[in-house]
């Protein structure tokens, strides 16, 4: 199949409160550079984080998207032919500089030199993507390219927050998991469920995310907009959480996270607010309470291998709504207003 020139993407313009997306269909197709190859995209999920792009949070490529599936159709120099037709995919991490202290320590996705697929880069809202040969991920056979896409970024995100409690938390502790019933939520809860073994109180609001969260393992919901989510936490628990995953980015949810955790509870901060949203916390309390804060962002190659065995396995199982690439603009007006459950995922044609 021959390589066009020209290609269709979906290009944000003017980001800000009045952004807009615009379907295209003449932005050239990039040549690979060494280490580089090009990707002939399948699919892409759409992130929640991509609201920080069009709502012009930060300086980000007018191409989105960074749960890209696809194949390998061209490799520039120093990259190894026989990666020509593999099923790949293409994540927020599109590399790390591989040697400063954190990349040495195996953790690329903290790396404060790294690029980023859709901010540095153009992102996977294309028919065809410059990809980095190191970093990307080969995708099992068996698990679909849709399924496969919201793991990249949604479910590794999750996977990594979760890694930090491995060595604090015990089969059967209390997690509480905020933003439960959206594309990152959801598989947090399947894996903190079905494969930590912890108990979790998911907490979102509405009755579809309340099914999705339960059915994706949660003991318990509840609705942030109806209850007092920190009462019914301590009545569930008797002394709180052992731990919360704070997943929205929202102020109010980094707000109550230490209101839902025990003393030396561990706050895991996965959502991204606005730059000048800072952590609401007590520093007294923090110190008389003996809580843990960290940050987390996305997760580990072996994270993500482990990840797609398991849905490879039928032990996660990302919820997922399947759109035309013609929806991507409206999609993304949606991820503004919280309104879509589960994972958004946009086919390119
Ligand atoms: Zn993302
Ligand atoms: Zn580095």
């Amino acid at each position: 199949m021959s390589i066009p020139q020209l290609q269709q993407a979906a290009v944000v313009e003017n980001p800000g409160e009045n952004f807009t997306v615009v379907l295209r269909d003449n932005v050239p197709v990039g040549n690979p550079g060494t280490d580089e190859v090009l990707i002939k995209l399948n699919c892409t999920g759409i992130c929640h984080s991509e609201v920080r792009a069009v709502l012009g949070w930060g300086v980000y490529n007018s191409i989105i998207g960074h749960e890209g599936v696809g194949t390998i159709v061209k490799a520039g120099p120093n990259v190894s032919p026989s990666l020509m037709g593999q099923r790949v995919g293409f994540k927020w991490l599109y590399n790390a500089c591989t040697e400063c202290s954190v990349c040495r320590r195996g953790f690329f996705q903290n790396c404060p030199k790294q690029l980023n697929t859709s901010r540095h880069v153009p992102g996977t809202l294309q028919q065809y993507a410059i990809a980095d040969a190191r970093f990307l991920t080969k995708i099992p056979d068996g698990v679909r390219d849709e399924v496969a896409a919201p793991l990249l970024c949604a479910g590794l995100t999750m996977a990594g927050a979760l890694a930090h409690l491995d060595n604090e938390l015990q089969p059967g502790d209390w997690v509480v998991i905020s933003g439960s019933g959206g594309g990152l939520g959801h598989i947090g809860v399947q894996l903190a469920a079905r494969v930590k073994k912890l108990r979790v109180i998911a907490v979102d609001s509405g009755d579809e995310k309340r099914g999705l969260s339960l059915s994706s393992g949660a003991e318990f919901f509840i609705d942030f907009k109806t209850e007092d989510v920190a009462k019914r936490v301590l009545e569930l628990t008797e002394e709180g959480a052992h731990a919360t995953i704070v997943v929205p980015g929202e102020k109010e949810a980094f707000q109550m996270a230490p209101t839902l955790v025990r003393n030396m509870g561990h706050i895991i901060c996965v959502g991204l607010p606005r730059n000048d949203i800072e952590l609401p916390i007590s520093a007294t309390l923090c110190a008389a309470r003996g809580l843990t804060i960290k940050g987390s962002s996305v997760g580990s190659e072996e994270q993500m291998t482990e990840l797609l065995q398991l849905a490879l396995d039928g032990v996660i199982t990302p919820a997922i709504e399947v759109f035309d690439f013609s929806e991507a603009p409206n999609l993304i007006r949606q991820i503004t207003k919280d309104a879509i459950l589960g994972r958004a995922v946009v086919t390119i044609p």
